[in-house]
């Protein structure tokens, strides 16, 4: 059985971040007011349906602020709990590369130029990244570390359309292939336990994204919102949920079918407790998170033992 150094079965962020930098680092959430195109009438309006109000930022600091004030709001929000001295600022809210590049990039400019802020992790979709914005991120990336977290979810259009993506697989394989070519390490978040899909339709998304040229996945349960879309599709029309106990088991194994270089960044989701309707398990993070480690131990698993190569997903 392989454990990481830190003593996870897996190449956990943590562990990542350590290597980088040396040192323990956090993650500041940082909203810098953008919106979605599936939410201002581009692509859609609502976004997709399992989002929340606040584009899935509900920690961060978000309002009337300077960048700076934000930064120290941040920083002060991480420091009640951990000290630190180095960040990396998490642009989590809405897409963060929608919008005018020239607006855009002195906003990430001036993150970056915080002493404290060491890198920058900007969340945002692949319809979104023009020639010029990863030209630009590319530029930035020889300043401070810049990654790029694309929210893919599924590799299955039927369910992509369920939630309103707006964008379909090509799309994403474009921006991979030109974050590629800039050097741009590319973080996918994935949900486990969408409306529709079975045990066999995650694993074909996870054995197809083993095999991507990617630095890291985030996984996270598929939540009910309360203030979401999909909170009124539920009331209407429940679906089934998954249980703390499958969920578990499809998150061990998708760990053990992702190469040993992957990095494993979230294993469970850590959203809003208020908004969360169901499922309630969800909602305690370390609970997952212990019952997760101790099912890897018990069953021998760790990541890379199943991962299967490109044959997997042809
Ligand atoms: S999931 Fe991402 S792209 Fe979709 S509405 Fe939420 S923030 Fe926008």
């Amino acid at each position: 059985m392989k454990i990481w150094p830190d003593q996870k079965p897996y190449y956990s962020a943590n562990q990542y971040y350590r290597q980088i930098f040396g040192e323990k680092v956090y993650k500041i959430s940082l909203d810098i007011g953008c919106t979605c195109p599936t939410r201002d009438g581009t692509k859609g309006v609502g976004g997709c349906t399992f989002c929340s109000a606040r584009g899935s930022g509900d920690f961060a600091i978000a309002g009337p602020m300077s960048i700076h004030e934000k930064i120290d709001s941040a920083i002060e929000m991480v420091t009640s709990k951990h000290s630190s001295n180095k960040y990396i600022a998490y642009l989590q809210s809405f897409t963060n590369t929608y919008g005018p590049v020239r607006l855009l990039v002195p906003v990430y400019e001036e993150i970056i130029a915080d002493k404290r802020v060491v890198g920058i992790s900007i969340g945002t979709r692949p319809d979104c990244l023009s020639n010029t914005m990863i030209k630009e991120l590319s530029r930035l990336s020889k300043i401070k570390p810049v990654w790029i977290e694309l929210g893919l979810q599924t590799i299955h259009q039927k369910t992509a359309d369920l939630f309103h993506r707006g964008y379909d697989l090509a799309i994403y394989e474009n921006a991979v292939v030109h974050l590629n070519k800039a050097d741009i390490p590319i973080i996918v978040h994935l949900i486990v336990g969408l409306m529709g899909e079975n045990y066999a339709d995650f694993l074909a998304t996870i054995d197809y994204i083993a095999n991507q040229p990617l630095s890291g996945i985030k996984l996270s349960m598929l939540h009910i919102l309360k203030d979401s879309p999909l909170y009124r599709e539920y009331l209407e029309k429940p679906f089934p949920l998954l249980d703390e106990a499958t969920y578990i088991k499809w998150v061990a194994e998708a760990i053990t079918r992702m190469p040993e270089n992957m990095v494993i960044h979230r294993v469970t989701g850590d959203g809003n407790r208020k908004n969360l309707v169901e499922p309630k398990w969800s909602g305690h993070k370390r609970h997952v998170l212990t019952g997760l480690l101790r099912y890897m131990k018990e069953h021998g698993l760790y990541q890379g033992l199943n991962y299967k190569g490109p044959a997997a997903c042809s």
